[in-house]
C-alpha cells in the first residue's frame, strides 16, 4: 500500500499581504466639511431724516444734492376728511363738511424740492 501525500497544502504565506484597513480606507483624505461664503454683512443704510414742520424747510435734497428750501404743499389730512365724513352723517351736508378741509389745522403740509420737484416729505398734524 502506498500512500501518495503529496496534496500538502503550502505553507508558505501569500505571496501578497491583505491590505491593512487604513491603508484600503485612508487613501482618501476626509473632506473638509463646506462652508458657504458669507454674502456680505448686512450694510445699515443711514438715511438724514430732517424733521419737516408745518413751513418751509432748509435742507439738502437726497435727489439733486441741492441746498433748497423745500418747496411747501398743503393737501387735506385724514383728519379733514374723516371730519367731514362725520359732519356730513350728522346732517350737515351742505357745504358744512367741507369746512374741515378749509381749516389750516387740518391739512398735511407735502414738502418737495424746487430744484428737482422730488417729493421730500409730508407733514402730518396731529
Ligand atoms: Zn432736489
Amino acid at each position: 500500500m502506498s500512500t501518495n501525500k503529496g496534496a500538502f497544502a503550502p505553507s508558505a504565506p501569500p505571496p501578497y499581504a491583505p491590505p491593512s484597513y487604513s491603508q484600503a480606507v485612508g487613501g482618501v483624505p476626509p473632506q473638509a466639511p463646506f462652508t458657504p461664503l458669507q454674502a456680505g454683512a448686512p450694510t445699515t443704510v443711514v438715511t438724514t431724516v430732517v424733521p419737516l414742520g408745518s413751513q418751509s424747510t432748509h435742507m439738502i435734497c437726497p435727489h439733486c444734492r441741492a441746498e433748497v428750501d423745500t418747496t411747501t404743499k398743503t393737501s387735506p389730512s385724514v383728519v379733514a376728511w374723516l371730519s367731514g365724513f362725520i359732519i356730513c352723517i350728522l346732517g350737515c351736508w351742505m357745504g358744512c363738511c367741507l369746512i374741515p378741509c378749509c381749516l389750516n389745522d387740518c391739512m398735511d403740509v407735502e414738502h418737495s424740492c424746487p430744484h428737482c420737484n422730488s417729493f421730500l416729505g409730508k407733514y402730518k398734524r396731529g
